[in-house]
C-alpha cells in the first residue's frame, strides 16, 4: 500500500507540512516518496526512490514554492521502486500531477488507448493512465475538474487519489474507491490524506469519504462529489479525538519502541471501553447460532486467544478464521444466524474486506473491533467497538495487539454475565485484576528490557527459533513469533508443541526455543518437553523456583490470573523481536517486505 497527502494552506509553502504530514505515513509504504506543488501556476515536482530521509538529505524535499500540494510515499505494485515510478505522476506536458494508493485494473487497456492517441508514458505505474486521462479530457473540455471527473468514472479497481493541475492552481481533486480517504478541515486551510495523523496537529475536524466519492478542496472550501448520482452533496465534519503527540517518536530511537512502551497507557485506554458497545456486541455474539472470528496476522492471534476466553468465561464457541481463508473454509456454512466479528487495526486489510463483503451477500451479522476510526471496516459494521489504542506507526503491530486482547476479555467477561456463566462477584472481582494490569504492564517492560536484550544478542546469531506454547498463551507463541519473523527475518516456527515436536528439535543446532510456560495446566507437561532442550528461554511466572533450574535463560514474570498472562507474556517476547532486530542492524519500524496494513494484493 501507499499513503498520500495534500494540503492547500492560506499563505506560505505548503511542502514543509506536506514532508511532516509524509513521515507520519511512512509506515504505509517506504521504497519511494515525492511531493509537487503548484506556485506561479508553474508545477514543481521532487521525488526519488528510497525512504523519505534519504530522498529529503539528497533533494531538500520541503524546498518547493507554493500554498497546494500533494505528496505520497510508496509501497510498489507495479513497477519495481526507482524515481521514474515514484509518484507525483505527471501528464506529458507536465502540468498534471497524481498521487494513488491502489490498483488501476484495466490499467493496461487505457494505457494502449491513450498511447493510441498519442499520450507517452514514463513510468511503469498503473497510475501514470490517471495524468493522461486527466490530461486528454483537459484537451476536450478546458476545464480541469470536469477533466478529473471524467477520468475517474474511467476506472476499475482500487484508488484513493489526488491530483493538482497548474491550468487550475487553487484546488485539489481527490476520489475514493476501495483504498481509505479522509479531509481535513481547518481555517482557511484543508487537506486530504489516507490516515488522520498526516494532518492532526493542523485539524481534528475530519470528513471520511465513502467509496465511489470525489472532492474538491481549496483553502477555503471543500465539495464531495458523489459519483454515483453525479451531484454535490453536503457532509458536516466530525471532530477527531486523537493527540498529535502520539505520532511522534517521543525520544526513543524507534516508534516500535515507544510503543511497546506505552502499552500500560493504551491499554488503560481500551478498558474505558463503555459498555453499551461490548453489550451490542455481546448481543449478536450470544444470539446467533455461530460466531466466527475473522483476521489477519496479529490480529488473527488476538482471536486465538479471544476463543478461549469466550469458551472459557462464556461457555460461548467461537471459530477463529484467517481472513484469506475464510471464504474457503466457511463461506458455505453461514447465513443470517451467524455472527462474525471481524478484527483489524487498520480497519482497510483487503482480506478482511473481501471476507466482510462475502458475509453481507450471505446476510451474516458483521461486528467488529478496529483502532481506526471512519474506516471502511467501520462502516460496514452492524456494531464496532473502536480498541482506542492510539495511533500505531510502527509497522510491527505491539499496542494494538494488547489492546485487541483486552477487547476480547471484557468481550467474554459482559457475554460470561449475559449467559449467566459468570456472577456480578467474579465479574468485580476481575474487573479490579484489570485495573492493576497497566501497572503490571510497567513493572514488567522496565524489569526486562535489559535482561531482553541480552538474550536477543544471543538470538541473533540463531538459524531458527521455535516458540512454544500451550492453552490461551498457544496465542503468544504465535505472536511472539511472528514478530521476530517481521522484523528480524529470523525463520521461526510457533508450535503447540508435542513430544514429536520436541525430539526433532532436539536434533536441530543453531537454534534456540522461546517456551511459554504459565502456571495452567500445561505446565506440568511442558516442563517434562523442554527440560532436556539446550538454549532454553523460558517464560513464566517468577514464583515458579522449578523454571529456574531448567532455563538457560529466564523471564521471570509477575504472577497474575491466568486469563492475564498473554497481554503480560507478549511483552518481553515483543523486546526480543525489536532488539534482535537492531542487533542486525534492521530499521524495525521499516522491515522488508511488510507494509502496515495490506490493502492491495
Ligand atoms: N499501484 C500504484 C503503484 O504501484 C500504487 C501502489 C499502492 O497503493 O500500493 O505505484
Amino acid at each position: 500500500m501507499c499513503r498520500i497527502f495534500g494540503g492547500v494552506i492560506e499563505k506560505g509553502n505548503i511542502a514543509p507540512i506536506l514532508l511532516i504530514g509524509l513521515k507520519r505515513l511512512e509506515y504505509g509504504g517506504y521504497d519511494s516518496a515525492g511531493i509537487a506543488t503548484i506556485f506561479e501556476k508553474k508545477l514543481f515536482l521532487k521525488k526519488d526512490k528510497g525512504k523519505i530521509d534519504e530522498i529529503h538529505q539528497r533533494l531538500k524535499l520541503d524546498d518547493l514554492p507554493g500554498n497546494i500540494g500533494i505528496a505520497h510515499t510508496r509501497w510498489a505494485t507495479h513497477g519495481a521502486p526507482s524515481k521514474a515510478n515514484a509518484h507525483p505522476i505527471l501528464d506529458c506536458k507536465g502540468t498534471i500531477a497524481v498521487v494513488h494508493n491502489g490498483i488501476i485494473d484495466n490499467f493496461f487497456a487505457l494505457k494502449k488507448e491513450l498511447e493510441q492517441t498519442g499520450h507517452n508514458f514514463i513510468s511503469k505505474t498503473d497510475t501514470e493512465v490517471v495524468a493522461h486521462l486527466v490530461e486528454e479530457n483537459y484537451m476536450q473540455t478546458h476545464d480541469f475538474i470536469k477533466s478529473c471527473i471524467m477520468s475517474i468514472k474511467r476506472l476499475e479497481g482500487s484508488y484513493a487519489i489526488a491530483i493538482i493541475s497548474s491550468l487550475d492552481d487553487e484546488k485539489i481533486f481527490v476520489a475514493k474507491k476501495d483504498s481509505p480517504l479522509l479531509l481535513g478541515i481547518g481555517k482557511n486551510e484543508n487537506f486530504v490524506a489516507s490516515d488522520a495523523v498526516a494532518f492532526i496537529d493542523r485539524t481534528k475536524e475530519i470528513i471520511a469519504l465513502n467509496d465511489n466519492e470525489g472532492a474538491i478542496i481549496t483553502k477555503s472550501s471543500y465539495l464531495i462529489y458523489d459519483f454515483n448520482t453525479d451531484n454535490y452533496i453536503k457532509r458536516k465534519s466530525k471532530v477527531y479525538d486523537w493527540n498529535f503527540d502520539i505520532a511522534s517518536k517521543a525520544g526513543y530511537d524507534h516508534f516500535m519502541l515507544k510503543e511497546i512502551m506505552e502499552q500500560p497507557i493504551s491499554i488503560s485506554w481500551t478498558s474505558n471501553i463503555q459498555k453499551p458497545y461490548l453489550d451490542l456486541i455481546s448481543e449478536y455474539m450470544d444470539k446467533s447460532n455461530k460466531v466466527f472470528l475473522v483476521a489477519s496476522g496479529t490480529s488473527y492471534n488476538s482471536c486465538i486467544a479471544g476463543s478461549y476466553y469466550y469458551s472459557n468465561l462464556a461457555n460461548l464457541a467461537t471459530y477463529p478464521s484467517i481472513a484469506s481463508e475464510f471464504i474457503d473454509q466457511f463461506g458455505n456454512s453461514i447465513d443470517i444466524n451467524t455472527s462474525i466479528l471481524f478484527v483489524s487495526q487498520s480497519g482497510e486489510t483487503m482480506d478482511v474486506i473481501q471476507a466482510v463483503e462475502y458475509a453481507r451477500m450471505k446476510a451474516s451479522t458483521i461486528l467488529a473491533i478496529t483502532n481506526i476510526a471512519y474506516s471502511t471496516l467501520t462502516r460496514l459494521a452492524r456494531a464496532y467497538i473502536l480498541q482506542q489504542s492510539g495511533p500505531e506507526i510502527g509497522v510491527a503491530a505491539t499496542k494494538t495487539y494488547t489492546s485487541q486482547l483486552m477487547v476480547h476479555l471484557m468481550l467474554a467477561f459482559n457475554l460470561g454475565k449475559k449467559r449467566g456463566k459468570l456472577s456480578q462477584d467474579e465479574i468485580d472481582k476481575l474487573k479490579q485484576e484489570i485495573e492493576t494490569i497497566p501497572k503490571i504492564m510497567a513493572t514488567t517492560l522496565d524489569r526486562q528490557k535489559d535482561n531482553v536484550k541480552k538474550i536477543a544478542k544471543m538470538i541473533s546469531n540463531k538459524q531458527h527459533v521455535f516458540f512454544i506454547g500451550k492453552g490461551v498463551n498457544y496465542a503468544t507463541a504465535l505472536e511472539g513469533r511472528l514478530k521476530l519473523l517481521e522484523i528480524s527475518y529470523i525463520p521461526s516456527t510457533s508450535l503447540n508443541v508435542t513430544k514429536k515436536d520436541i525430539d526433532a528439535i532436539n536434533e536441530e543446532k543453531n537454534i534456540a526455543v522461546v517456551a511459554i510456560i504459565a502456571p495452567d495446566a500445561n505446565r506440568k507437561i511442558l516442563i517434562d518437553y523442554v527440560q532436556h532442550l539446550k538454549d532454553i528461554i523460558i517464560l513464566g511466572s517468577e514464583e515458579d523456583n522449578e523454571l529456574k533450574e531448567i532455563s538457560d535463560y529466564l523471564i521471570s514474570l509477575p504472577n497474575v490470573n491466568i486469563l492475564f498472562t498473554p497481554l503480560i507474556y507478549v511483552l518481553p517476547l515483543q523486546l526480543l523481536a525489536y532488539y534482535t532486530a537492531t542487533y542486525k542492524d534492521i530499521d524495525p519500524d521499516k522491515p522488508r517486505n511488510l507494509a502496515k496494513s495490506v490493502t492491495v494484493s
